[in-house]
């Protein structure tokens, strides 16, 4: 199977060169659009080892569909370098966060749908598609410019607009792997075999997979109300395959063997040719994945393990005050969760300010 490399130009640094992206390219008969992206941000470099893995596999066995596989999407966060530390999180420039900067209007889903409550399906496919891309052209051609990080976002939202399945490929601080779901989507996103997952409504945050998903869930919940039952076309999930700073090709080999088997309920290859390892799977909603910010400042201790359930009241981390060594008495404290949690990742630091989002955990949590 032929893979068509080249790049794309998502902006301009100050030296004058431009800020580049490569581009793999790859199509085999009658399959689904696919658009896999990684490393958007600087630190995250694991999704790039998955799609390392992800390609041999389609070597291996040419999957049916259009793929294009956009590994290390973000020129500028990957050589943003502080000491050993790959910073790569925030534009250093504005602050902004690089998976932020995607863009969805909205306001026109109400008048498309209402002149489209007719149309046949296919057609409003490829209508509402080139909505979405006139939005983006005509966000790139602002006469007020973009920010830089929009202007990147912007270059590569194009190409996942063009897909019917959005992969965006993520790592946490310190983390277990998870997953966010799109609601509609839970039964399919089994198939990543991924631990943890969190279950989102159809709302658009700036994220990639929301730029790519919700357009399609609000149109389907417009028709609804219009009276017409509409699919929701577009599938989009972000993966966060570990911790930031970490490369681990034989985790990747997983994941590239959950993707795989995801991809398979869409006809990319026969159902089963791809067996991951299978993992208990627990979720819960969004609004019950919960940060737990430090109550002081000092020296942490992390007790709660990733991934692994922890019961209401047994310490999830040790603060530790090392100013006042020396002293009698206890220098730490324990912190507790108010209720039974599933601790999802962690602050990447021993040393942490009042105020510090120490863990992230899924609570109130199901079976995926
Ligand atoms: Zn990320």
């Amino acid at each position: 199977m032929q893979m068509v490399l080249s790049e794309l130009i998502v902006g301009q640094q100050p030296s004058g060169e431009p800020a580049k992206v490569p581009l793999i390219r790859f199509k085999n008969g009658d399959g689904p659009r696919v658009y896999i992206q990684a490393n958007i941000h600087g630190a995250e470099i694991q999704g790039n080892a998955v799609i390392e893995r992800f390609l041999q596999l389609c070597r291996d066995n040419a999957p049916k569909g259009n793929f294009v596989i956009v590994p290390m999407a973000n020129p500028i966060g990957i050589n943003q370098k502080s000491g050993e530390f790959t910073l790569g999180r925030f534009d250093p420039i504005s602050g902004d966060n690089w998976n932020r900067q995607y863009h969805f209007d909205a306001d026109a889903i109400r008048a498309f749908a209402q002149q489209n409550i007719y149309t046949p399906e296919n057609r409003v496919k490829a209508a509402f598609q080139q909505l979405l891309l006139q939005q983006l052209n005509h966000r790139l051609q602002s006469p007020w410019g973009l920010k830089t990080g929009q202007q990147m976002a912007t270059s590569l939202q194009r190409l996942a607009t063009e897909a019917d399945i959005v992969l965006d490929l993520h790592t946490g601080p310190i983390s277990d792997r998870h997953l966010y779901v799109p609601e509609f989507a839970r039964h399919q996103a089994k198939r990543f075999n991924i631990p943890l997952n969190i279950i989102m409504p159809a709302d658009f945050g700036g994220a990639l997979d929301e730029a790519a998903f919700s357009p399609w869930w609000q149109l389907s919940q417009t028709f609804k109300r219009l009276g017409r039952d509409f699919p929701i076309m577009v599938e989009a999930f972000t993966l966060e395959l570990g911790s930031q700073e970490l490369l681990n090709p034989s985790q990747a080999q997983q994941d590239a063997l959950g993707i795989a088997s995801y991809l398979e309920q869409h006809g990319c290859w026969d159902d089963g040719t791809h067996q991951p390892e299978v993992v208990t799977q627990h979720a819960c909603l969004l609004k019950d994945y919960r940060s737990l910010y430090s109550p002081s400042g000092g020296q942490v201790e992390y007790l709660g393990e990733l991934g692994q359930p922890l019961i209401q009241g047994e310490p999830i981390a040790r603060i530790w005050h090392y100013h006042k060594l020396g002293q009698t008495g206890p220098i730490h404290e324990d912190v507790t969760l108010p209720c039974d949690a599933i601790p999802v990742l962690h602050f990447a630091s021993a040393n942490a300010q009042q105020g510090t989002e120490l863990y992230k955990v899924l609570t109130n949590t199901f079976p995926l």
